[in-house]
């Protein structure tokens, strides 16, 4: 394997990096590792920030410009990915818009459902994803919100739940069963839901962390016209597979890169604090460190089989390693805080609750997205190749 970048990549490295100086909001450099507490769902400079990527054609750099691209290569993708990671400058603060809806609709939907993709990717659409309900979250084809046929119109009853982004979103993507006769995952469709049709009810929850980013949705006889259905009837679990694919090798990356800005800070967290010297201390640093760089080495690893058309197995791994270090980093640094590391309220705490507010943060890395059990699970049947238990 060679670890060096050649010259035209590093020179598309270069370019990105003085767009990020000459445009990227000071906001976006604390970005999501410390989300909690902020009211402003969608705050104005993170609108701004998606639709200047969008415009400079870095929002998803494999895309063409049309779609808020530059035709980047696979290996441009990552090391744009990478620098993001590196620097911590999330792309947009909702990704569901522009990492699942745009490329679903481009993928799955006819032309007028494509045309809207645009729109999700820049921003301007606020879509929520509308997967999970009270006992179809890990078991997603257990889903059971009905839509029932009925001449041109679905008629939609049920409930979602954990839905992200669903009290400012403009638009749901919106998982229904439409045949309740044959086995579970085949009844599946996908529908647009405009969240203000009548019959839609959406209800805040509110978090550990203080904000508000989930909510209940609830769907009493929604009218949605049938023109609505994303791909074919019954054919909605494709699209629950299908969504992701323009950067799969480099979904990685955030969570690496996640965990080696936080090791960084916990050297500084421990020097600022005196225990730098500390033998326990130091061990659990360097234990952690080279965490991260095992880590590093492995998504390295499966790009460059990615990149060459074979599939990655040791990505399959990356978001179940990631999410548990990245929890227990944080979890060192409110140790490191010693009783100040139990108080939350940012003015008493170093920098301004950052561990604790990623320590809530990263037990929902352990769930959304697909839980570390269910992960374990992955790996052990596809990658390991272990009969299912
Ligand atoms: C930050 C965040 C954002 C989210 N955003 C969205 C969103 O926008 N839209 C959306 O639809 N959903 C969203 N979710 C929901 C998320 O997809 C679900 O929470 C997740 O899929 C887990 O499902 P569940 O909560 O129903 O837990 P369950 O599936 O009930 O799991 C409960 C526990 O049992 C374990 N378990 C379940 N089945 C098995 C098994 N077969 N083997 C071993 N262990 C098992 C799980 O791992 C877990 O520990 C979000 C969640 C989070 C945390």
């Amino acid at each position: 394997m060679r670890l060096a970048w050649d010259p035209t990549d590093e020179a598309f490295r270069e370019e990105l990096r003085a767009f990020i100086d000459a445009h990227c909001p000071p906001q976006a450099r604390v970005g999501k590792d410390f989300l909690g507490g902020d009211d402003e769902i969608i705050p104005d400079w993170a609108r701004e920030w998606q639709a200047t990527l969008f415009d400079h054609g870095w929002m998803i750099p494999g895309y063409p410009p049309e779609l808020g691209g530059r035709n980047a290569t696979p290996v441009q993708t990552l090391i744009y990915l990478e620098e993001l990671a590196r620097q911590g400058i999330p792309r947009s603060v909702h990704f569901g818009g522009y990492a699942i809806v745009g490329p679903s609709l481009l993928e799955f939907g006819n032309d007028e459902q494509k045309a809207m993709a645009p729109a999700a990717i820049r921003g301007d659409t606020v879509w929520c994803v509308g997967m999970s309900e009270p006992d179809a979250g890990s078991d997603l084809a257990n889903l059971q919100t009905r839509a029932v046929l009925d001449g041109d119109s679905f008629i939609v009853n049920g409930q979602k739940v954990w839905t992200s982004y669903a009290t400012v979103a403009q638009k749901c993507f919106c998982y229904v069963r439409t045949n309740p006769n044959v086995p579970k995952h085949k009844g599946i469709s996908v529908l647009i839901i405009d969240l203000d049709t009548p019959g839609v009810d959406v209800r805040p929850l509110r978090q550990i962390s203080g904000g508000s980013e989930f909510a209940e949705v609830f769907f009493t006889d929604v009218v949605v016209p049938a023109s609505n259905l994303v791909g074919e009837l019954d054919n909605g679990w494709r699209i629950t597979m299908g969504s992701l694919a323009h950067e799969r090798g480099g979904l990685w990356v955030e969570g690496v890169f996640g965990c080696q800005r936080a090791v960084e800070g916990l050297v500084a967290l421990a020097e600022r604090r005196g225990l730098a010297g500390d033998p326990a201390v130091r061990r659990r640093l360097a234990a952690a460190y080279e965490r991260v760089a095992t880590l590093k080495a492995l998504g390295y690893k499966g790009f460059a089989g990615f990149a060459q058309g074979s599939s990655a197995p040791e990505h399959s791994y990356m978001k179940l390693a990631t999410a548990e270090l990245r929890r227990e980093l944080f979890e060192l640094g409110m140790d490191l805080q010693g009783p100040f590391g139990a108080v939350v309220e940012p003015a008493f705490t170093e920098e301004r609750a950052r561990w604790q507010q990623g320590f809530f943060v990263g037990l929902a890395a352990n769930i959304g997205g697909g839980t570390s059990e269910i992960q374990r699970n992955t790996v052990a049947t596809r990658v390991l190749g272990l009969p299912k238990g």
